[in-house]
């Protein structure tokens, strides 16, 4: 038999289990475009409801959703402020400026948590003859950072702040569930300090395709109708919303034990010179390669030889996540091969 791959590059990886694939086989189906899907309702209802708001939206992907967002609140020709290397900013092909006519107005951080204090020193004051903000964007958990956790505490400053300037906020949540877990904290209470909430499904929580976006009624309505703009209508979803309702029942509650087997990975790794590993909050290993000559693409072509996938986060930069397809035996083969190509 062939050696096991142990697939550490994203928490996008997943295949969809057994039960899940017989979710996804029993569902029952219409045209969500004409409003006849009840299992997209289902979903739609069931994930407002564990964010605290009105109504949510399924969309095909957390880019989608984030845009959707975007578009909705913000304005043309005003900025946008988000955390330095945030998901909207780096990964999402321009999108704010190609759809939406936003600029985006980049907070450094040493640790991708964006502050009160840095999110007013970057909100334009209202003038006439200066740019003005129309949104701002906070992502929690931080991707870049290795999945930091923003606490809710500096949350509710950013949104006093944002409240009293009349700025809407947009949530991005890829890994929100990851931050509920760590922190203790119920989804709701972080989803409240925002005008609208962008949560993935196809991460964690290990469907195939989705995400969702969920705010006031009024906000959601308009969301559904750029959804159609973008190309985003979907006909018979509720076969991959019955995924999504099959998830929360089974895929929520154990986010623990991805970011348990992170913190054993990483504890694993670390202390081979020139390589630094930053202690994970949640599911995300970054690994910093600071030996001179130790090469990304060297240890990551190592690493696959011996059957462990990992990725190039950024340049000198690797990211390993945990998820549903890596279990404790996938931990403990990885740590010594990661272990050995580093030192090599
Ligand atoms: C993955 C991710 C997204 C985008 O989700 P896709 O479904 O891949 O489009 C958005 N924000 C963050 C923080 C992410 O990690």
């Amino acid at each position: 038999m062939a050696a096991p791959i142990d697939d550490f590059r994203s928490d996008t990886v997943t295949r969809p289990t057994p039960g899940m694939r017989e979710a996804i086989a029993r569902a029952e189906v219409g045209d969500d475009a004409l409003g006849d899907d009840p299992t997209v309702q289902r979903l739609e209802a069931r994930i407002a409801e564990l964010l605290g708001k009105e109504a949510s939206l399924f969309l095909p992907s957390g880019t989608m959703a984030n845009q959707t967002a975007v578009h909705v609140l913000s304005r043309p020709g005003t900025e946008a402020v988000l955390e330095g290397t945030a998901h909207i900013l780096d990964w999402e092909e321009g999108a704010a400026a190609a759809w939406s006519h936003v600029q985006l107005r980049a907070v450094d951080t040493d640790d991708g948590l964006l502050t009160a204090e840095r999110v007013a020193a970057a909100v334009r004051p209202p003038s006439e003859y200066r740019m003005s903000t129309s949104l701002i964007c906070v992502e929690n958990t931080h991707n870049a950072s290795g999945g930091r956790v923003l606490p809710l505490a500096e949350l509710q400053r950013i949104r006093s702040l944002a409240r009293a300037r009349g700025i809407p906020v947009h949530l991005d949540g890829a890994r929100l569930w990851n931050a509920g877990v760590a922190a203790g904290v119920p989804v709701r209470d972080f989803a409240a300090q925002a005008d609208t909430v962008m949560v993935t499904l196809s991460k964690g929580l290990g469907c195939p395709v989705g995400s969702m976006l969920a705010g006031s009624a009024e906000v959601v309505a308009r969301a559904r109708r750029v959804r159609r703009r973008l190309g985003g209508g979907m006909r018979q979803a509720g076969i991959l919303a019955a995924a999504g309702l099959y998830a929360l029942d089974h895929h929520l509650e154990r986010l623990g034990e991805d970011h348990e087997r992170a913190r054993r990975l990483a504890e694993g790794i670390a202390g081979v010179s020139g390589a630094r590993v930053v202690p994970p909050e949640t599911n995300i290993v970054m690994i910093h390669l600071e030996r001179p000559g130790l090469e990304a693409a060297g240890v990551i072509a190592h690493c696959e030889e011996a059957g462990v996938l990992v990725s190039e986060f950024a340049p000198g930069q690797l990211r390993m996540v945990t998820h549903l397809d890596v279990d404790d035996d996938a931990v403990a083969r990885a740590i010594p091969v990661v272990r050995r190509a580093l030192e090599a």
